[in-house]
């Protein structure tokens, strides 16, 4: 079996953190004044404005908190796959944002949630979904409730 292709990897890693070493890591940014963001960028820190070099790469726990959910029912045209060989998204699909145990919040796709069960507050733990058409196995990051 070949290894799996990374759909984003500027954004997440196969690889968990040391909390949370089962579940994907997030690729954030954090600065010297201590304000944890994502995704990393060095353009400038929103708290204080720093630059460069005072903002450095920091792997987030793939673990949060759901702070809210919807499910798009009818969705108004095909969202463009990400790349030529990635299936498209079809509804219904489940968008949720979540804050992460390190700080910032994402809105991510949801899978394998039942929409009517979710609630504010609930855990939730980053995880690998295959979303290839091809031959080439290619995973893209989502979220899912913790067991
Ligand atoms: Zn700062």
């Amino acid at each position: 079996m070949s290894t799996p292709e990374i759909l984003k990897p500027a954004l997440y890693a196969a690889e968990g953190t040391s909390t949370l070493p089962d579940h994907p890591s997030l690729r954030g940014g954090k600065c010297q004044c201590g304000y944890v963001f994502f995704p990393l960028q060095t353009y400038g820190c929103e708290v204080c404005g720093r630059t460069g070099d005072a903002l450095q790469p920091v792997a987030l726990s793939g673990g949060g908190m759901l702070i809210a959910s919807a499910t798009v029912h009818i969705h108004a045209g095909r969202t463009p796959p990400a790349k030529a060989d990635v299936k498209p998204h079809t509804a219904p699909f489940t968008i949720g944002s979540i804050k992460l145990d390190d700080g910032p919040t994402v809105r991510t796709l949801l899978v394998d949630v039942d929409e009517r069960a979710l609630k504010p507050g609930q855990r939730m733990v980053s995880k690998l979904v295959s979303v290839g058409s091809g031959a080439q196995t290619i995973v893209d990051l989502r979220f899912t409730t913790a067991s």
